[in-house]
């Protein structure tokens, strides 16, 4: 069974042919993880006897002539710091190494009611801290693309298990770009929904006014179907929003021909790869070409955004990792004389370098005179970047912009280098700072054959209209589009 470039709908076809099975399905991908993930490592724990258990009851059903729907028997991937009853999710830490939650997530609760089956949890970086997945406990992942560079992170292990065909769709979070920059680098699309449009409950909390679960997948339909499940109102989450849900997927081919898109100047500025400047240009004009038309927009605030992001983004982690003590659950180190050395010893051999780093500048920009400083004027630009954005969607419906400021760069290459690091995050933040939803999807390649990813930005609960233009660019410009990968052959993983 051939899996490469298969999407829900190609799957949904076959069974209902019944040319196929879940279960064989299933098998088939694990097969390909048995092969491939010592190479890519994107997958911490592979949940094999759970899955194949769970596709036989599926498949059981089919045969009494159940019409596939949803996400009925789509093999998918879970972010392992996305909390899954009875499998461990360790958040690519060394403190949760051996944490089995209690509970599911929300968003995992509704795959599985939909007929999804997990196949295993993905590497990340730890705590979600990170641009390159190189923060991970587990080690990398690498991006199956060019294996010398990184996936993008830290939703880097999902990415590159959709990219790879080692799962049809994955659940990713994004807090600053986590889910948009992974789908660039590794040639898929990711959606970050608006703030309060998925459930967080079970998402275990980095900043908690930023996070957000997104899927990722191989096409904008396959995202939209994936939000239809995971989207809505969940009383286990005060910030979820209790809105209706609009039809994605039946939106997915309205009308976009009289799109006003934004252009925000500052986007194309330094800074910038002259060949992602090359790509993003290409799919505004390409835009322009499917009848859009193009507004210039400002959005003044943005050369703020990567210091206003790591200012609360680090204050809400200091907050939030404080949980981590050793005394519930996780790891607790051993050897000790006193309770707090007890705190110590844990969590300076249970959190990595970078999760300290964070907890460190979080608790100083908290600090008592600090707070006011660093911490109470972030929340000020915050409200400015906010503004920025409502002026801006005052003449536009979407605004567009590069995912990232370069394609997938080299394993160590900014390891050593933090700021350099957040700088990858400067098209990305902005949108969780503001709150809304927004989707990275391919527009081209690099000479190194890398894909380049490009940003659509949506007003608040405005997904329908992000993923109808998302989708349709996709129809008439397939650039990674799984059919245009195996007919064009654009696909290159030479070592796999
Ligand atoms: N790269 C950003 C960070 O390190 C974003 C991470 C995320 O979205 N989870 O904070």
């Amino acid at each position: 069974m051939d899996v490469s470039g298969l999407t829900i709908e190609g799957l949904h076809r076959a069974l209902e042919a019944r040319e196929v099975t879940v279960e064989e399905i299933c098998k088939a991908i694990f097969e390909r993880i048995e092969r491939l993930n010592t190479t890519l490592n994107v997958y911490i724990t592979v949940t094999y006897e759970q899955a194949i258990e769970r596709a036989r009851e599926l498949d059981a059903q089919l045969s009494t002539g159940y019409k596939p729907t949803g996400l009925y028997g789509v093999p998918v991937a879970i972010k392992d710091n996305i909390c899954t009853k009875g499998i461990r999710t360790t958040c690519a830490s060394r403190i949760l190494e051996n944490f089995v939650p209690p509970y599911s997530a929300t968003a995992v609760e509704k795959l599985h009611a939909a007929g999804a089956v997990i196949l295993g949890k993905t590497n990340c970086d730890e705590f979600a801290m990170g641009s390159s997945n190189e923060n991970s406990a587990f080690g990398p992942v690498r991006n199956p693309w060019d294996l010398s560079r990184v996936p993008g992170g830290s939703s880097g292990g999902s990415a590159a298990a959709v990219a790879a065909d080692l799962c049809v769709v994955a659940l990713g979070s994004d807090t600053g770009g986590s889910v948009r920059e992974p789908a660039s680098f590794c040639g898929v699309v990711g959606l970050k929904p608006t703030y309060g449009r998925v459930s967080r409950y079970g998402l275990v909390a980095y900043g908690s006014s930023l996070d957000q679960i997104g899927p990722i997948a191989k096409t904008t339909a396959d995202v939209a179907r994936t939000l239809q499940v995971i989207a809505g109102w969940d009383e286990h989450d005060a910030t979820s929003a209790n809105l209706p849900i609009d039809d994605y997927l039946a939106a997915l081919n309205s009308d976009v021909q009289s799109l006003r898109l934004g252009v925000p100047k500052e986007a194309f500025g330094v800074g910038l790869a002259p060949e992602v400047k090359r790509a993003v240009e290409t799919a505004i004009a390409n835009f322009e070409t499917m009848g859009a038309s193009l507004v210039e927009v400002t959005l003044p605030h943005l050369e703020y955004a990567i210091a206003d992001y790591y200012i609360i983004a680090t204050a809400e982690a200091s907050a939030n990792l404080a949980r981590f003590d050793g005394v519930r659950y996780g790891y607790r180190a051993e050897g000790v004389e006193t309770l707090a050395e007890m705190y110590q010893k844990t969590r300076d051999l249970g959190f990595g370098a970078e999760v300290k780093r964070r907890i460190m500048l979080g608790t100083y920009v908290l600090s008592s005179g600090y707070y006011d400083a660093y911490y109470l004027k972030a929340q000020k630009v915050r409200t400015l970047l906010e503004q920025d954005f409502r002026n801006a969607f005052t003449a536009c419906d979407l605004i567009v912009t590069p995912t990232a400021p370069t394609p997938a760069f080299k394993l160590g290459e900014k390891i050593s280098d933090p700021l350099e690091m957040y700088l990858a995050d400067i098209y990305t933040v902005t949108i969780n700072l503001a709150g809304l939803p927004a989707v990275s999807f391919p527009c081209g390649f690099s000479s190194d054959g890398l894909p380049i990813g490009c940003q659509l930005i949506a007003p608040h609960f405005q997904e329908a209209r992000l993923l109808a233009a998302c989708h349709q660019y996709e129809q008439n410009y397939p650039t990674a589009h799984p059919s245009a990968r195996t007919s064009a052959g654009s696909l290159r993983w030479p070592s796999l």
